[in-house]
């Protein structure tokens, strides 16, 4: 016998008048989520801050959704176990599709450790996910400890801290590669300016 439920059958999507290529249009771009991964230090919010100056610069509509503003806010219930790390990527990769719905060039910049997650998140995106690995050696992120957290972490101050007891799993077929050794932050952004334009997101 037919069973009713209240969450399946109660919501019943709407379909939009207006669509992602009609908001996209006015915006004269195409909207994709940059998803920034790498470990903490190795220079994510630094690149993904620049890149949002220079693309505001070229009037396009960005957002940029970083580690400590998400989990100070809608995540802050969250912790740092793997559950929890599985639950914030989800979370954020819901938050990115509805920005991508709404034709804005969304930027995120969160270490996402697990290739699993990353994965899952490509999967919730769609097609313009874009993975962005900031590779900079676990040594060099060391030597910069712009936060002072991995002295904390050599410390023992820090339970599963990423690099140091807690894996980082690197992407092996990421979109862009950047090597932060032998690029500055400058050429960084460049790299991926240069992959925007050259996939029609937008124009240079
Ligand atoms: P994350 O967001 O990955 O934790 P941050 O961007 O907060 O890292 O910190 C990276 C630090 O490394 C910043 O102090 C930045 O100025 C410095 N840095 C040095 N060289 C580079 C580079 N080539 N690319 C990005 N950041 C760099």
């Amino acid at each position: 016998m037919y069973k009713f439920d209240e969450k399946r059958d109660n919501i019943i999507p709407i379909t939009h008048k207006i669509q992602r290529k009609d908001r996209e249009n006015i915006k004269n771009q195409k909207s994709c989520v940059i998803w920034l991964t790498g470990l903490s230090g190795s220079g994510k919010s630094t690149i993904a801050n620049e890149l949002e100056y220079r693309l505001n610069k070229m009037k396009h509509h960005t957002y940029l959704l970083d580690g400590d503003n998400i989990r100070s806010g809608l995540n802050s219930d969250l912790g740092f176990s793997e559950k929890d790390r599985e639950e914030n990527i989800r979370r954020i990769s819901e938050v990115a599709k509805l920005f991508l719905e709404a034709g804005i060039i969304t930027i995120t910049a969160f270490i996402s450790p697990f290739k699993k997650d990353r994965e899952k998140a490509r999967d919730i995106i769609g097609e313009d996910f874009i993975e962005v690995f900031v590779d900079t050696p676990i040594k060099e992120c060391i030597k910069r400890d712009p936060k002072g957290l991995y002295k904390k972490a050599l410390n023992g101050e820090i339970k599963e801290f990423t690099g140091i007891n807690s894996p980082y799993e690197e992407p092996t077929n990421p979109d862009i590669h950047i090597d932060t050794t032998n690029n500055d932050i400058v050429s960084s952004v460049d790299l991926i300016i240069k992959y925007l334009n050259d996939k029609g997101y937008i124009n240079v």
